[in-house]
């Protein structure tokens, strides 16, 4: 089978975490797999990430082609979409993944911390949809998936800026999604709650104890969870679904 005629997924922070998840989750023989990651302050590790990434994701019988690239800069993400295009000649799938969190009580949040979160988590899944929706406005075709959060529509202490970012998510999926429903493409988000990965492990036990009471099926979800409703939202099974939340936190939101 040549590139044109695979499925071509681009997902956003694939190197860990959910990322990484939703990566094997999207493997399939007939689809390439395109990711990114960046880590400045450890560059040896978010490398062999990716690269464990790129095999697990080669045991499922696909191919994923990896690289590192902020989403918070224009000029890396026009590249990194410049080669995928010249490459694959199309996008079929962007998940909008890759998020960060700089926690701190709004009345101390430092500028930066603001600035910082926002760009990644909402200017990068702005830019990144930007590129990939014209090509898919020329293929009449495409599923667009960006990762909110439970916090972002029901807000959370200490998580100013990230709450902004995912709240201002779920009205970049909406917008985005009648902007491009004429060209047969679907935009949708998904709010997970709390999510066993790299990210909420960083969280102290009274933070985390916090978060689970407030958990009815009363557990943390696995990325599984998360990675089973993006591969729904990305099949051919919801292609009259768009503009919509699914939350995945074990009834945090109701
Ligand atoms: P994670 O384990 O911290 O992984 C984050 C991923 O994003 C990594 O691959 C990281 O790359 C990448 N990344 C960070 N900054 C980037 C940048 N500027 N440019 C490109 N890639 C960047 O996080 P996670 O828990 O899997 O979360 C994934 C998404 O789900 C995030 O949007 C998060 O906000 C959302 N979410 C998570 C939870 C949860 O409970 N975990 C709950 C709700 C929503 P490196 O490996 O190079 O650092």
């Amino acid at each position: 089978m040549t590139k044109q005629n695979k499925r071509i997924v681009v997902v956003t922070g694939g190197s860990r975490g959910i990322g990484r998840t939703i990566c094997i989750s999207l493997a399939a023989p007939d689809t390439d797999i395109y990711f990114n990651y960046f880590n400045p302050i450890d560059p040896a590790a978010e490398i062999a990430a990716a690269a464990e990434t790129e095999k697990l994701v080669a045991d499922a019988q696909s191919t994923a082609i990896s690289k590192s690239v902020n989403i918070a800069v224009e000029k890396e993400v026009a590249g990194f979409f410049d080669e995928i295009l010249e490459e694959a000649g199309r996008i079929d799938v962007l998940v909008n993944n890759a998020g960060i969190t700089k926690d701190g009580l709004l009345v101390r949040m430092k500028e930066k911390d603001w600035d910082d979160v926002l760009d990644v988590n909402l200017k990068g899944a702005f830019l990144c949809t930007k590129i990939a929706a014209r090509a898919m406005m020329n293929q009449r075709y495409g599923r667009i998936i960006n990762i909110s959060s439970v916090v972002g529509v029901t807000g959370n202490t200490g998580q100013a800026n990230y709450s902004a970012s995912k709240a201002g998510l779920i009205g970049l999926t909406k917008t985005t999604a009648k902007e491009l429903a004429p060209r047969g493409i679907t935009v949708n988000a998904v709010a997970p709650g709390f999510i066993e990965t790299d990210m909420t492990a960083a969280l102290s036990d009274k933070a985390r104890n916090a978060m689970l009471g407030q958990v009815p099926l009363g557990r943390a979800g696995q990325p599984e969870d998360v990675a089973a409703v993006i591969a729904f939202l990305a099949s051919e099974s919801a292609s009259y679904i768009t503009g919509q939340v699914i939350h995945v936190s074990g009834g945090m939101y109701m």
